[in-house]
């Protein structure tokens, strides 16, 4: 019988214990969290069977690493102290370079692997973990060569049991191409629901009239802080060169209408409208 310990055990941590509960019922899942209400939620759930520490994690044969990056960073190192030798860490951190980094010199290094599953919602905590969230979902590998070959095959079938596919890339492309695909896009919907909170201060209609194209947009919004503050650090350098791209893209935008230059404006949305076959048949 496997024993797995999720540490934080909140959406992503907690939708992949119920995915791996159920194609495998023969194993007790461990939840370690900083929040203990968190953990007496998880067991309320059935998401976590039992609450564990740092110190047992010398029981573990697999360890999933799902707390913010910015406390991944602190304690991957004391998790890997206090594995036993065949163990296996999965991190699911939004960003890669750093916890590569962080983690190269250690003994048990051939223990860990590194990941971003892409797949998630705007919610936080035990109660937003859900079934299914990983199914047909890319789950991204970075330093694969860094772990154990014995220890990627476990990784490997746990995925499959998620329904995911898997892309390997190395840390420093997996952190540049995500500030574009996901990092720009919380940007984008935070100030977005910023700018039309600080309007409606004056306009108390405007939330009337908001359809659903502003629900969509600006549903990223309902992200949390504490997740997202440390993402936006640790992968400043990227993030800020998307945003000069994107700022440097509204201001034509811009330009365009103060010159009533209805043709450009035109041409910009029906170029942009190839997004349409990019994304055709991603769910
Ligand atoms: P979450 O729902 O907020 O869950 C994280 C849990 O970890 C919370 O219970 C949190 O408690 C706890 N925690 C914080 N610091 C801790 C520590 N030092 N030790 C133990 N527990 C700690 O977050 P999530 O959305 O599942 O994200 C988890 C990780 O997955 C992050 O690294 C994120 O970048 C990555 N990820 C997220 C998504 C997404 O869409 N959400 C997608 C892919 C990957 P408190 O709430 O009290 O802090």
């Amino acid at each position: 019988m496997q024993n797995i310990y999720i540490i934080g055990i909140g959406l992503i941590g907690g939708s992949m214990a119920l995915d791996i509960k159920q194609s495998n019922p023969e194993v007790t899942i461990y939840g370690i969290d900083s929040n203990e209400s968190h953990l007496d939620e998880a067991i309320q759930l059935g998401i976590v069977e039992n609450k564990a520490t740092i110190a047992d994690l010398k029981n573990a044969d697999i360890v999933i690493v799902s707390v913010p990056v910015d406390a991944s960073l602190k304690i991957i190192n004391d998790v890997l102290d206090a594995i036993s030798e065949n163990t296996l860490v999965i991190e699911v951190g939004s960003t890669k370079e750093a916890i590569c980094d962080v983690t190269r010199k250690h003994s048990r290094r051939r223990n860990l692997l590194a990941t971003h599953p892409i797949a998630g919602t705007e919610f936080s905590g035990p109660s937003a973990a859900i079934k299914g969230l990983f199914l047909g979902k890319t789950n991204i590998i970075c330093e694969v060569e860094e772990t154990a070959f014995k220890l990627q095959e476990i990784a490997l079938k746990l995925f499959a049991d998620l329904g995911m596919r898997i892309r390997y890339m190395n840390p420093k492309a997996h952190d540049k191409h995500i500030a574009y695909v996901s990092h720009l896009s919380h940007i984008s919907s935070f100030m977005l629901g910023k700018t039309v909170i600080e309007k409606e201060k004056n306009e108390r209609d405007i939330f009337d009239m908001a359809g659903s194209g502003f629900e969509s947009t600006v549903r990223l919004a309902k992200s949390s802080p504490a997740m997202w503050t440390p993402i936006f650090k640790q992968n400043k350098d990227n993030v800020i060169e998307t945003l000069e791209e994107y700022i440097a893209n509204l201001e034509v935008f811009k330009k365009y209408l103060e010159a009533d230059d209805y043709k450009a404006i035109y041409s910009e949305m029906e170029n942009t409208n190839h997004i349409k076959t990019i994304l055709k048949g991603i769910v």
